[in-house]
């Protein structure tokens, strides 16, 4: 991942030169615990990447089906099933379509073309007003994640069965945390957050999980994964694919379903994340990348008038990775910049008090986190200007 050292961070550290310890819009520097052997980010890491923009979409009504996000994959938006087709034999998916909603029929499942993996999963389904048949066969369909494991569907309103089966059971092995369906005819939302199992070589990195919303309450905590589940038989956990299609079960009940839209998910840190608590040799990498981007950066801050905001960043960039010639070269600056401010009229220095003070508190950071040795001569050196100026006392 390439980090957005962007223009308003590079401006944020020319101001910090002229005006003082001014925060860019990332956040403060020098300021939150340092990387550590398992975090590769600083608490508060304004170098950290912003979080994706997403404009979120808008909530359905009974009436009519609500809006996606816009990053959502539309699956089935009321009117176009050519992203489906029948499991059986690849061939058109010919659910019927009606106002605005598919509706299963008896030709069997369908599922999506375009296969995927972790992903926020939303759709709505309605079973016949008219209410026919009980237990498994009342209003009975199934979202299939990846093609395997099946989030149950089915009318459960006033129709008991047996609790694994039930309308927002992970069919087989979960039976739902709550029964919180409307009744038949109305629309049910569901919200589905997957995580499939990660296997290496064999043996398991993570054993997915699955999370659930039925009309907005919750019905699936964080459900760790068995295996794919299934009809009568105990599930097995098992090496999974990356990606598989939606499927939709046709169980010979006319379901209906509307408004079916998915997210991928990023990656976890078992595939790569760097968010999180990371094994060492991850964080360490992670941030030995970063300290080469932040070094970048300081390298466009080269200004033999104006050093101090490249010192600053190269100091920045010692928090995450301890290299030597850029300790050298920060040990260097230092004792210039230490040098200069000693050479200064008393007045000049005066009006630099916030200046120092600041690059003062940037040593006293480092230096706490053992990114600066112990006697480290600058620091000591700013220390004594700072306390012949009065400027460490208490106003
Ligand atoms: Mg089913």
């Amino acid at each position: 991942m390439k980090l957005d050292l962007s223009r308003t961070t590079i401006c944020a550290f020319l101001s910090l030169a002229s005006a003082g310890w001014a925060a860019d819009l990332n956040g403060p520097v020098f300021y939150g615990d340092a990387p550590d052997e398992h975090h590769p980010w600083a608490v508060h890491d304004r170098n950290r990447p912003q979080p994706k923009l997403v404009t979120p979409g808008m909530f359905s009504s009974p009436e009519q089906p609500g809006k996606p996000p816009s990053d959502a994959v539309i699956l089935f938006g009321g009117a176009d099933l050519s992203g489906w087709e029948f499991e059986k034999d690849g061939s058109p998916a010919k659910w019927v379509i009606v106002d605005g909603a598919v509706q299963s029929s008896q030709n069997g499942d369908i599922r999506t073309k375009a296969k995927f993996g972790d992903c926020q999963l939303h759709l709505e389904w309605a079973a016949p007003r008219a209410v026919e048949g009980d237990s498994q066969g009342r209003g009975n369909s199934g979202i299939f994640l990846m093609g395997m494991m099946e989030i149950q569907v089915l009318d459960n309103y006033n129709n008991p069965t047996y609790a694994d089966g039930f309308a927002g059971s992970v069919y087989g092995i979960s039976p739902p945390l709550a029964n919180a369906l409307r009744p038949p005819g109305e629309f049910q939302v569901y919200d589905i957050v997957f995580r499939r199992p990660i296997y290496r070589d064999g043996q398991p990195i993570d054993p997915g999980y699955v999370t659930v919303f039925v009309n907005g309450v919750l019905v699936q905590d964080h459900t760790p994964l068995e295996g794919p589940g299934g009809h009568m038989g105990r599930s097995k956990a098992g090496p999974f694919p990356e990606k598989g299609p939606l499927k939709l079960q046709d169980h010979g009940n006319p379901v209906r379903f509307r408004n079916m839209w998915y997210r991928a998910l990023p990656p976890r840190p078992a595939e790569g994340s760097t968010d999180g608590a990371l094994p060492t040799e991850v964080a360490m990498a992670k941030r030995k990348e970063i300290a080469a981007s932040i070094r970048q950066d300081a390298a466009q801050l080269q200004n033999a008038n104006n050093p101090l905001p490249e010192m600053l960043r190269l100091m920045e960039s010692l928090e995450y990775e301890k290299d030597d010639p850029t300790f050298q070269r920060v040990e260097q600056m230092s004792a210039q910049y230490v040098a200069g401010l000693k050479s200064l009229p008393t007045d000049t220095l005066k009006a630099k008090k916030d200046e120092v003070r600041n690059v003062n508190g940037a040593f006293g950071f480092l230096a706490k986190f053992k990114v600066l040795p112990a006697g480290f001569g600058p620091k000591t050196e700013i220390e004594k200007i700072i306390k012949e100026q009065g400027w460490d006392k208490r106003r």
